[in-house]
């Protein structure tokens, strides 16, 4: 799996997204019964609300050979203070569109 993560850009400022990272390298969570090897093709945020950057970063990654686009916890979850993204759902709707032959994720951890 050659996965590019988002994430939200407003937890970016108190969240070095260690739990990500350690999600993907102990392959838990989301990433828990892949059985290939997982390569983090980029780590990048949505660009800001209303998140409409995240389609274009979501373009971005794929070209650079993710094959799958993990929405970080901190979006729909809200992780790690309880305050999910209220643009979480179009966001991911877009990026569908943008790249309909990409895996999409919706939580790392
Ligand atoms: S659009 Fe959502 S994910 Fe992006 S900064 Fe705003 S709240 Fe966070």
């Amino acid at each position: 799996m050659k996965v590019g993560i988002i994430r939200c850009m407003q937890t970016e400022d108190y969240c070095p997204g260690t739990a990500d990272f350690r999600a993907v390298a102990q392959k838990t969570g989301a990433f828990e019964g892949v059985a290939e090897e997982i390569e983090i093709i980029g780590f990048t945020n949505c660009g800001g609300c209303p998140g409409k950057k995240a389609v274009l970063r979501a373009g971005e990654l794929v070209r650079r050979g993710a094959d799958t686009i993990a929405l970080a916890s901190c979006i729909r979850k809200g992780t790690p203070v309880g305050y999910p993204c209220p643009f979480a759902k179009k966001m991911e709707e877009l990026i569908e569109k943008e790249a309909p032959s990409v895996r999409i994720i919706g939580y790392t951890h």
